[in-house]
């Protein structure tokens, strides 16, 4: 009789347990391919936490000065982030370059929010931020997008609108603050230590390595002058700088180069002169330049589009497209920050 028992116990556990013990050890092998069913509860559980983290998050509204209608406005700041993506990076670029896009505009406004310490826009009065792009940051209205776009305006409209909500209330903080952001469109290979451009020294600015943007529209241009329009344009603000036709490509020289390989600072004439200032007197892309004097013309070469300093948007596409995600991205441009949900 026992011995009967013991059979059938014997019997149940080949026929019953064995099979599922199989099962799941294989099932354990095959968790790197997911089958799909486990892959949609995975999504499920991202999209629990995606809706958590807006729960979480009290979002402000901005004041914002609409340089298109002259008027100040109150909108939400998601919606205002939007309108910065929008204006500030072609929708075409990787999910993931739009997506830093789209943090290192929310972390600029959350700079500047009033209600949250900023001190907001210190050209237009009662503004947190304004929409002009040389003085806080470039935003444009909803009609303004649909004008640019025309008939691409729902596909693009809908994909800036998806880096924004994917990133919903993340901004990038250094010691518990929103850091000061800088980002321009083209560097020349590296990015510029922020004290060379904007005299401040900020712990998260570094000279970094920003490849992968030789292909930029912009990212070799020759700017060129005869010798009268050079010295014209700059005894317009330096008249006492001795230049001639004679004498020119003598007395002009470039003295010293930052650890970029950006021009720090020349000698035009008498004068010595910042490379800051001397991009913007001739309207040059970026202060990565060089001179040849051919022919009676002054040709300068530049590399790179923008002072330098932080996110290159063409290396954060570059980036993208290597399958970084916005995170890597952002960390590389903004050396040991925190991202974090604006509270
Ligand atoms: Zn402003």
């Amino acid at each position: 009789m026992r011995r009967w028992i013991d059979v059938i116990i014997l019997i149940i556990v080949i026929i019953l347990i064995l099979p599922s013990l199989i099962v799941s050890i294989f099932s354990k092998k095959t968790d790197d391919d997911s089958p799909p069913s486990l892959q949609k509860s995975q999504e499920e559980d991202d999209s629990i936490r995606i809706r958590e983290s807006q729960v979480d998050y009290n979002e402000p509204t901005i004041t914002l000065y609409d340089h298109y209608s002259k008027a100040l406005e109150s909108i939400p700041l998601e919606e205002y982030v939007v309108g910065v993506v929008a204006a500030e990076m072609p929708s075409t670029f990787e999910m993931e370059a739009l997506k830093a896009q789209a943090v290192a505009a929310r972390t600029l406004a959350a700079g500047k929010l009033r209600s949250r310490g900023g001190r907001g826009c210190s050209k237009y009065k009662g503004a947190d931020v304004c929409s002009e792009f040389i003085h806080c940051q470039a935003w444009i209205p909803e009609s303004q997008q649909r004008k640019n776009w025309g008939d691409k305006y729902d596909e693009n409209s809908q994909r800036i609108v998806q880096a924004v909500e994917e990133t919903r209330g993340y901004i990038m903080t250094y010691n518990d603050k929103p850091i000061e952001v800088f980002f321009y469109s083209t560097s020349n290979g590296k990015t510029e230590d922020v004290a060379e451009v904007f005299s401040a020294s900020l712990p998260y600015y570094e000279v970094v390595d920003s490849p992968g943007e030789e292909e930029a529209p912009r990212y070799k241009e020759t700017f060129t002058f005869t010798y009268d329009q050079f010295i014209k344009i700059f005894n317009s603000k330096y008249p006492k700088s001795g230049l001639s036709t004679s004498n020119l490509a003598e007395r002009v020289k470039i003295l010293s180069w930052t650890d970029s390989g950006r021009v720090r600072d020349l000698m035009i004439g008498d004068i010595r002169v910042k490379a800051t200032e001397f991009r913007i007197l001739y309207g040059l892309n970026s202060t990565d330049f060089s001179f040849r004097f051919e022919e009676g013309k002054v040709y300068i070469d530049t590399t790179g589009y923008g002072h330098g300093v932080g996110m290159s948007q063409l290396g954060a596409n570059a980036m993208a497209r290597q399958g970084q995600e916005y995170r890597d991205i952002l960390k590389h441009y903004y050396r040991g920050i925190d991202i974090k949900i604006l509270d």
